[in-house]
């Protein structure tokens, strides 16, 4: 859908499972200790323990993994490599085609990074008219979805399509499309889920709490996605990476009930309930009606780690990477 390389796997037959650890930047396997520079842990780390520095280092280095400005000469090769493995989707139109024969085509998509540029400023995450009028048209067909770590209503903000299905906050706020048609069958109501309401006083309170520890470090961003916080490090220099962290992680300790993870430089705090993007789908698949079929072909596209927790439960995954 953009100049982006796409890459096709079949989760469901023999799929690869280093494609489970790729890097969403860089393919390839993941980064292994003392790949990226190294985080003089004992110096940095000043209120926490041992534990949790270990915790906030591995979260870091993977985070890094992460960035394309960490691409180096080996991870051109892993690059290559992975590629060769994993077939351009571009090339295997035709066999997607047959695939599909006989079968009704559901789309999830990915918002940042693969309908939209990652850029410094994730307010301005905005998509092209051209990559819009390409979803568009593409619901026209196909029930199709958006699947975001993002609050719901800000990706329909930027993706401005009431035909679309929304699942914002890595899947755990799933709304069905306030107009068009209605794709599930036997029922004109719409779908709703939104498995971690009782989440929602805490995570307002330690979004609070986030960004006044966090105001202190230049660029630093905590964006209130609803349902789970990003703590953004796109703007931070990196040598403060790990004194951010470390106030993340001092807010987060209070809270049990949540966690912890990373993206592309961003760290999300999360409630520890078992729903991802890959239970959100399965959601979606069954309020369409296709719950355990065979006569549907689910189509993924997407470039974070967090999607692969839909790759797991897809038939076809398409994956971008710049
Ligand atoms: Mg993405």
């Amino acid at each position: 859908m953009t100049n982006q390389n796409v890459i096709m796997s079949d989760p469901r037959s023999g799929f690869d499972s280093s494609l489970l650890s790729f890097s969403p930047a860089v393919p390839g396997p993941l980064p292994q200790p003392g790949r990226f520079i190294a985080v003089p842990a004992k110096k940095s780390f000043k209120n926490i323990d041992s534990a949790d520095a270990a915790r906030i280092t591995a979260l870091l280095d993977s985070m890094r993994a992460s960035s394309p400005t960490r691409r180096s000469s080996e991870t051109h090769e892993n690059l290559k490599s992975w590629i060769v493995r994993h077939p351009s989707a571009l090339d295997m139109f035709d066999e997607i085609i047959a695939l599909s024969k006989g079968k009704q085509i559901v789309v999830f998509l990915d918002y940042d990074g693969t309908l939209s540029p990652i850029v410094d400023d994730p307010e301005k995450a905005f998509m092209t008219t051209e990559m819009r009028e390409a979803v568009r048209d593409t619901a026209k067909y196909f029930p199709t979805a958006i699947v975001s770590g993002r609050c719901r209503a800000k990706v329909f903000n930027f993706v401005k399509l009431s035909e679309l299905y929304y699942a914002g906050s890595h899947g755990m706020d799933i709304k069905a499309p306030v107009k068009g048609r209605n794709y599930k069958k036997g029922s004109n109501q719409s779908v709703l889920c939104q498995p971690a309401k009782d989440f929602l006083p805490m995570i307002a309170k330690v979004y609070k709490s986030l960004v006044e520890k966090t105001k202190s470090i230049p660029g630093a961003k905590v964006e209130n996605n609803k349902f789970c916080l990003s703590v953004h490090f796109r703007r931070v220099e990196e040598k403060r990476w790990t004194e951010l962290a470390e106030q993340v992680k001092s807010v987060t300790k209070e809270y049990p009930k949540l966690r912890l993870t990373q993206g592309r430089k961003v760290l999300e705090i999360r409630p520890s309930i078992k729903w991802n993007k890959g239970n959100a789908l399965e959601f979606l698949l069954e309020s369409l009606g296709y719950a355990n079929s065979n006569d549907v072909l689910p189509i993924y596209i997407g470039d974070d780690r967090t999607d692969e927790d839909a790759f797991k439960v897809l038939s076809i995954v398409l994956i971008f990477f710049n």
